[in-house]
């Protein structure tokens, strides 16, 4: 009835015929009107005895803005037929109402949006920059106005705090109101304007879908306008960005260096956004406190106040640091006069005594890189026994060690920023390293004050410590540390005694005395002690270097060197993109819309340029782990002594045949040793044919065997993909046995049969063509068709079809050997199959480069009625070393069981996650071979939410793969060494980004 009495309105008035739907409103009626052509408005017929003020206030601030930023998005005000801004029109009850109507924006509120990454927050931080910059010089009368919502006038929270019931709470807010009120002073400075004041996340719109960015694409709703400083506007919007964000601090710096962006902040104000923030959030909280009272049956209103909190309770930050990372975010000095100590240090650069005690020009550096460095054998754990050799291959003279250098070998649980191995950690070196010999002294650059001395005996910390606090001639601090000292320095020094200008003031420690590491100084300078006190990182999260980089910047010009020559430069991956695209073929694909560099690994874990640790859940090449010992010793050791081929006897041949042998049922006697899964099945087709004497071939749709010419002819994956060569007469395609999507399904029990049955046209197609049948070639588990396990019995009733027509059967098991489907050794085990010919590839090297294909004796033999096979690289002494190691690995360290067991709960993880989010239509697998199928509403294939599953998965640090026809099911496949915890992470990791789709 409402809605009709105001499309009536609307229709009369405004000459728009439109729907309207009634949107939530706290006083005022609001609609969406939406007319039949799609143009949406938003209706508002404000309360009864609304002051036309209010009304006027909006529409001419959205009118000022349209003109002074047509750009920025926000509503237009859609005037009537005879160009009113507002009318007062009768509601059904007769009451006045005034009316106005501007129009839709596209997008969702930013509440509901995700994920609210950094860009999109920089961004709204930008446009509400823009809307400040726009409304600067807006004047109107209803601007002034006394409510709780001007955070100028928050300090009435003050005299309501009796109401929060709970002590520590009310202390909290006590504490928050009383710095508030420090700072009124400085802010009633400020200059005031027209302010939003209320950019909260309902008022803020989100456009954008799975595949493209989120944008803002409107700043909504006037109504609590007021005059105050811009600041205001900007803690206002940062108090909603920060609830329950994972990463609130880097919300909050995104936001403010966004606004910045657009309308530069003076350090001043920047120090005024966290008090700002916290004080708006606790006038949240008391406010919905007093309503409550008022409105105790209202469970709305608690709820509403947990996001606050949880914030201000779970967020005790350290206010110096936060000011000092919101304006390092924002380019200014970190704290004040750090510009010009910067600028000192650089004109003194080459007049400070020598920290060493000698010039270090030409002192070589020794880099202990993510990249150029294998220090510690394990990234996950540094033993002390490493620790002290840390380095040594640079000798035992003097070097330095880099600056902004990322290492792996800080591996304490303190280095850890999350909850799993491979969450945020800290690499980055943020001091300049001087290795010398234990005991060697170090002389003060310039003078300084002791500000603290003290010996961290714990294992891998400093040792004697030494911070110096200095000032320039214009009377501007900073500071010095010494780490790694021999702690006689304690017993000689104490805080604000004064080091003079080349003074030997300490020396360095040997191993026993420094925290375990080779002998060297970590020397650190600090623009201040705020927010860091003595505690200061020694290293950084490389995604927070902005904020380091600023507090501590690189020393060298303290050392007298060039900050060039102790800077590191890591392998800059946009370079290596180019050089890359320059050299390669565009067909060389890369995975992720940002790709990933990576340098090391080890077990399921790898690591990129920066040494951000990565779960590895997709490669299953590392079948037994990356960078595995047992295989660097092998490996190493037979280079060692020699490295040939199959024409000359080794006992390392034998061995690893044997060891095949041993995992294959007795039928099988004969071993070949190729290069990769590729030229295994390029020598199955030619024994099948040399059995045969046939050429046909079956094959079930999107199968891979490979990249050779021979091979791609079976492997509809790549001939029928676009561009392809298209089908080769002398193949027959059979559909896959998938028994989700495909013809015949799970409720029905002769699935496997009626599966199989579909090759006895494929092979009498094959026999009227003339070709014959040499065979049938299938993975045993479709892989790239889409992780499919096909009914039990489908493979044994099709084995009888082919053999029955003269055919060789052939497994291809490069994805399914080894022991990565937990019960089976092998996928046709699982079948109760037995194939004439099994192909096994890359994990049996653990990416060495290895095929093994084995067989019959009487299959070798009709093979060996031919010329002579050799293949190079095959079966080469140090392969076969190699291949038998790995077998050996995957039975000592149990791995098949591991995988038996985590793919159950991996199984069990993922089934609960299908239960959960409408977009997962399937899981399926065995073991670690897994397959998660995504689905649209309506059953189909969601190419799109795979695509951003995967995305969002790296940016989680979570490598998954894609496949299918429609490339809409996620690839779990990692290496077998994978452990319970790293399960949980990609169950949990998963949850939360179905749960972003959901919201989209
Ligand atoms: N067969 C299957 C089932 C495969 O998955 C692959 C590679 N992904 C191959 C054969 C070819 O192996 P390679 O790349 O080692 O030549």
């Amino acid at each position: 009835m409402t809605n009709r009495h105001w499309a009536a309105a609307l229709a009369a008035h405004w000459g728009i015929e439109a729907e309207l739907t009634r949107l939530d409103g706290e006083y005022d009626l609001n609609f969406l009107a939406r007319t039949a052509d799609g143009a949406g408005y938003i209706v508002k017929a404000m309360r009864p005895g609304c002051p036309e003020e209010l009304v006027d206030l909006q529409v001419k601030a959205f009118e000022h803005v349209v003109n002074a930023a047509p750009d920025l998005p926000c509503p237009r005000v859609i005037r009537s037929s005879d160009g009113a801004a507002m009318l007062s029109i009768a509601d059904e009850r007769g009451a006045e109402r005034l009316v106005w109507v501007i129009n839709e924006l596209p997008g969702r509120c930013y509440a509901k949006a995700a994920p609210k990454s950094a860009a999109l927050i920089h961004e709204v931080g930008a446009v509400l920059g823009r809307m400040g910059k726009a409304l600067a010089d807006f004047q109107h009368s209803g601007l002034e106005r006394d409510f709780k919502w001007n955070l100028m006038q928050a300090s009435w929270i003050a005299d309501e705090l009796d109401c929060i019931t709970d002590p520590a709470r009310g202390s909290l807010l006590e504490e928050i109101s009383a710095k508030f009120s420090d700072l009124l002073p400085a802010l009633t400075q400020l200059p005031a304007q027209a302010i939003h004041n209320d950019a909260n996340d309902y008022n803020i719109i989100v456009a954008g879908n799975l595949s493209e960015p989120r944008r803002v694409s409107g700043l909504i709703d006037l109504g609590d306008m007021c005059n105050a400083p811009r600041v205001c506007d900007l803690a206002i919007a940062a108090a909603y960005i920060v609830l329950d964000h994972p990463e609130p601090e880097a919300a909050l710096a995104a936001l403010v260096a966004g606004y910045h962006a657009a309308n530069p902040l003076t350090p001043a104000e920047v120090d005024m956004v966290w008090p700002l923030l916290r004080m708006r959030l606790a006038v949240s909280v008391v406010n919905s406190t007093l309503m409550s009272a008022e409105n105790p049956d209202d469970p709305y209103v608690t709820i509403s106040q947990a996001p606050a909190w949880r914030f201000l309770e779970g967020h005790d930050l350290n206010s110096k640091l936060v000011n000092a990372r919101l304006r390092a975010a924002c380019g200014l000095p970190v704290v004040d006069g750090a510009d010009r100590v910067l600028a000192w240090l650089d004109a003194e650069r080459g007049n400070f005594a020598p920290l060493m005690g000698t010039d270090l020009s030409e002192t070589p550096m020794g880099s202990l890189s993510v990249e150029n460095s294998t220090w510690p054998l394990n990234p996950f754990d540094m033993p002390l026994a490493e620790a002290a050799r840390v380095g040594e291959e640079y000798g035992s003279g003097i070097w330095l060690g880099y600056y902004n250098e990322p290492r792996l070998i800080y591996t304490a649980p303190a280095f850890r920023k999350g909850r799993w191995k491979a969450s945020n950690r800290r690499t980055v070196h943020l001091g300049v390293d001087g290795f010398a010999p234990a005991g060697a002294p170090l002389y003060a650059p310039l003078a300084g004050e002791v500000f603290i001395v003290e010996n961290r005996a714990h294992h891998l910390d400093y040792g004697g410590t030494i911070i110096l606090r200095h000032e320039t001639p214009a009377g501007d601090s900073f500071y010095t540390l010494y780490g790694h000292l021999d702690p006689e320095c304690c017993n000689r020094l104490k805080p604000g005694d004064t080091v003079e200008r080349g003074e030997a003031f300490c020396r360095l420690g040997d191993p026993t005395q420094n925290g375990g590491w080779a002998p060297h100084v970590h020397f650190q300078l600090a623009m201040t002690t705020d927010g860091i006190e003595a505690d200061w990182p020694g290293v950084g999260d490389p995604d927070e270097m902005y904020l380091w980089h600023a507090i501590c910047p690189n020393p060298a010009a303290l050392m007298n060197l060039p900050d060039e020559k102790t800077c590191y430069r890591p392998a800059d991956k946009g370079e290596i993109l180019n050089a890359r695209r320059a050299h390669f073929g565009e067909n060389l694909r890369l995975t992720y819309s940002d790709p990933v560099m990576l340098l090391r690994g080890w077990k399921h874990h790898l690591f990129d340029e920066w040494g951000r640790p990565y779960l590895d859940a997709y490669n299953n090449v590392p079948h037994v782990g990356h960078a595995h010992p047992r295989i660097q010793a092998v490996a190493a050791d037979q280079l060692k002594r020699m490295n040939s081929n199959t024409r000359y006897l080794h006992p390392a041949q034998v061995a690893f045949a044997e060891k095949v042998l041993s995992k294959l049922p007795d039928p099988f006697e004969v071993c070949f040793f190729v290069n990769s899964g590729t030229e295994a099945n390029e020598l199955a087709l030619r024994l099948a044919r040399a059995h045969t004497g046939a050429k046909g071939m079956v094959t079930p749709d999107h199968g891979y065997h490979g990249n050779t010419t021979g091979v791609i002819d079976i492997s509809a994956y790549k001939f029928n993909a676009q561009g392809g060569i298209g089908q080769s007469d002398w193949v027959e395609l059979v559909e896959v046995a998938d028994d989700y999507r495909g013809s015949f399904k799970r409720d029905d029990p002769d699935r496997a049969q009626k599966f199989a049955d579909l090759v006895d046209p494929a092979i009498a197609r094959l026999k009227d063509k003339g070709h014959g049948l040499a065979g049938f070639i299938a993975e045993t588990f479709p892989s790239v068709g889409g992780q499919i396990i096909p009914p039990k019995g489908y493979l044994p009733a099709v084995y009888e079809k082919i053999r029955a027509a003269g055919g060789v059967c052939i497994a291809d098991e490069v994805q399914t050997g080894l022991g990565r489907l937990g019960d089976y050794y092998f996928g046709f085990e699982h079948q109760g199959a037995l194939p004439d010919i099994v192909v096994m590839g890359k994990p049996i090297g653990n990416g060495h480069p290895l095929g093994v294909l084995v067989t019959t004796r009487a299959i070798a033999e009709s093979f060996a009625k031919g010329p002579e096979f050799f293949s190079t690289f095959g079966g080469s002494t140090l392969s076969c070393r190699i291949g038998k190691e790995v077998l050996d690995i995957v039975d000592d360290e149990g791995l098949q069981e591991n995988a038996r067991a985590m793919g159950a709960r991996l199984m069990a993880g993922l089934l609960q996650l299908e239960e959960k989010h409408a977009s997962v239509g399937d899981v399926r697998g065995m073991g670690l071979f897994l397959g998660v199928e995504l689905i649209r509403d309506d059953g189909s294939e969601a190419t799109e939410v795979c695509s951003y599953i995967k995305n969002r998965m790296r940016d989680h640090r979570i490598l998954i793969g894609s496949e299918g026809p429609k490339d809409n099911i996620l690839k779990i496949r990692p290496p077998l060494t994978i452990d319970a915890e790293d399960v949980e992470m990609i169950v949990a990791t998963l949850d939360l980004i179905l749960n972003e789709i959901a919201a989209s």
